[in-house]
C-alpha cells in the first residue's frame, strides 16, 4: 500500500450532517421532476398568455394601417370613404378606428405597393440556422414571418426544434398540445407523402405553423437507421419532398432549426433556397459561428460524396447581426471581425438587443405582438424598425427570386 493510500485508509470516518448533502437520484426519479416542471409550465403559461390560454394578434390604428400600405393620412381617409369594400375597422372611444390584423392585411393586399408572387411561381424556402443556442434563431423565424405577413405575404413556419420554442411563441405548448402526428414526424417516418396534414392556422392571420414536439428526436434515430437499411434512401431530401406540394400555397416557408447539426437540420438546409444565420456580435458567439461554418462545410463535402448527383445551390446565404448590444465594449470589435470574416454575407441591418420583449410575459411574444408598448416609444420603435427593415430586405429578395423564376419559365 502506498503512503498516500495508507493515510487515506487510516483517516477516521467522521459523519458530519451536511446541510447540502448530495441526494441520490435514480433515473426513475427524473419523471417526477419532469411532471412537476410540465405542470408548472402550463400554469405559468396560462397566467402569462392573455386572454387565457390563446394569444391575441395586435390591433392597428388608422395611421398604422396607412403606414403599412405606404399611403398618407389623406389618401387613407379618401380610400376609406370611396372604397366601400375595404374594411372600415371598428369605432373606438374618441372617434378613432381600430383594425384587426386580418382587416389590416386586406388593406395591405389591396392598397400596399408590394409586388405579388406571379401566378404559377412557387414560394421560397428559408432556413434559419446556427448550431449554437440562444443566438435568436427562433425569434428571427417568428419576426420574419410576422414582418413578411405585414407585406401581405402568406407564410408557413416549420418548427424543427424538439424544444419547440417557435410553437411556444404561438401559444402552443408542445408537451400537452402537440401530438406526434401534428409534427413533421409522419412525413419523416414515411407514413405521409407531404406535409399538408400538419399545417395549423395560428392566431396570426397570414402565418400558418407546423409545430414541433420533443418526439422530433425520433427523427435522429429513424433517418440514419432507414438509410443503413436502404442505401438509395435520401435521408436529406425528406423535408424538401414534403414541402414541395405546399409551395404553391405560400409565398415563403420559414424553417426554424435546432441548435445542432442534426438530421432534421440537414433536411432543413438541403430543402432551403435561402439560409439565414443569426450571429450576435459577442466573442463566444463569434467563435462558435466559425465552428458552424466548418461543420457546414464538412457536411457539404460529405453530401457530395454520399450523393454525387446532388446539385445544391442556395439562392442566398445571409449572416444577420442579432442581439446587438451597443452598451457592450466588445460589440464594435466583434462586429468588425464578423464583417471581415463573412464579407459579402452580412446583411446591411442589425437587430439590437431590446428590452421590449424581455419582460417574462412578453417572452412568449415578439416586437410584433405588442399593440401598445408600455415602455419608451423610442425603445420600441428602434427595435421595430430594425425588424421591419430586415423583413423588407428579405421580401425584396423573394420578389427578385420570383421574377427570376418567371423569366426562366
Ligand atoms: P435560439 O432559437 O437561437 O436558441 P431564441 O430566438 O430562442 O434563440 O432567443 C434566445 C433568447 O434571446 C430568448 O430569450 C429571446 O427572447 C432572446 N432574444 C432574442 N432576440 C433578442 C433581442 N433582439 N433582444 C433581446 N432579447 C432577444
Ligand atoms: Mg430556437
Amino acid at each position: 500500500m502506498s503512503t498516500a493510500a495508507r493515510t487515506r485508509a487510516e483517516k477516521p470516518q467522521v459523519s458530519i450532517k451536511l446541510k447540502h448533502a448530495p441526494k441520490p437520484m435514480p433515473l426513475s426519479a427524473i419523471k417526477a421532476i419532469a411532471d412537476n416542471a410540465s405542470g408548472m409550465l402550463v400554469d405559468v403559461r396560462e397566467s402569462m398568455l392573455a386572454p387565457h390560454p390563446r394569444k391575441n394578434p395586435p390591433v392597428f390604428t388608422t395611421a398604422q394601417v396607412g403606414d403599412l400600405c405606404r399611403i398618407d393620412r389623406q389618401r387613407m381617409h379618401y380610400l376609406s370613404r370611396s372604397e366601400s369594400d375595404l374594411p372600415q375597422g371598428t369605432l373606438r372611444h374618441s372617434r378613432s378606428r381600430e383594425f384587426t390584423l386580418e382587416e389590416a392585411r386586406i388593406w395591405i393586399d389591396r392598397i400596399g405597393p408590394y409586388a405579388k408572387r406571379p401566378a404559377g411561381i412557387r414560394g421560397k424556402k428559408i432556413a434559419i440556422g446556427n448550431f449554437k443556442g440562444g443566438v435568436s434563431k427562433t425569434t428571427t423565424a417568428m419576426t420574419l414571418a410576422q414582418g413578411l405577413s405585414l407585406f401581405g405575404r402568406r407564410v408557413l413556419l416549420v418548427d424543427l426544434d424538439p424544444q419547440a420554442s417557435l410553437s411556444a411563441l404561438h401559444g402552443i405548448l408542445a408537451d400537452s398540445e402537440v401530438a406526434d402526428e401534428q409534427t413533421v414526424l409522419p412525413l419523416i417516418y414515411g407514413d405521409e407523402e407531404d406535409l399538408q396534414y400538419a399545417i395549423q392556422s395560428t392566431y396570426w392571420d397570414g402565418v400558418d405553423l407546423i409545430p414541433a414536439s420533443a418526439a422530433l428526436f425520433g427523427a435522429e434515430f429513424f433517418l440514419p437507421f432507414k438509410q443503413s437499411k436502404d442505401q438509395s434512401f435520401q435521408f436529406w431530401n425528406v423535408l424538401n419532398k414534403g414541402l414541395e406540394p405546399l409551395l404553391s400555397d405560400y409565398d415563403v416557408v420559414i424553417i426554424d432549426t435546432p441548435p445542432a447539426l442534426s438530421y432534421l437540420t440537414i433536411n432543413a438546409f438541403m430543402a432551403a433556397d435561402g439560409l439565414i444565420v443569426p450571429t450576435p456580435p459577442s466573442a463566444l458567439d463569434y467563435a462558435s459561428s466559425t465552428q458552424f461554418w466548418n461543420l457546414f462545410s464538412d457536411l457539404s463535402e460529405s453530401m457530395t460524396q454520399v450523393a454525387p448527383e446532388l446539385v445544391k445551390s442556395f439562392d442566398f446565404i445571409h449572416v444577420l447581426l442579432a442581439k446587438v448590444d451597443q452598451s457592450q465594449a466588445a460589440t464594435p470589435i466583434v462586429r468588425d471581425w464578423i464583417n471581415k470574416t463573412y464579407e459579402g454575407l452580412v446583411l446591411p441591418i442589425e437587430i439590437p438587443t431590446t428590452a421590449v420583449t424581455q419582460t417574462a410575459a412578453a417572452e412568449f411574444g415578439t416586437v410584433y405582438d405588442i399593440s401598445r408598448y408600455q415602455g419608451s416609444l423610442k425603445t420600441y420603435q428602434r427595435a421595430r424598425e430594425a425588424y421591419d427593415r430586415f423583413a423588407e430586405i428579405v421580401d425584396q429578395q423573394l420578389v427578385a427570386l420570383w421574377q427570376a423564376d418567371q423569366e426562366a419559365k
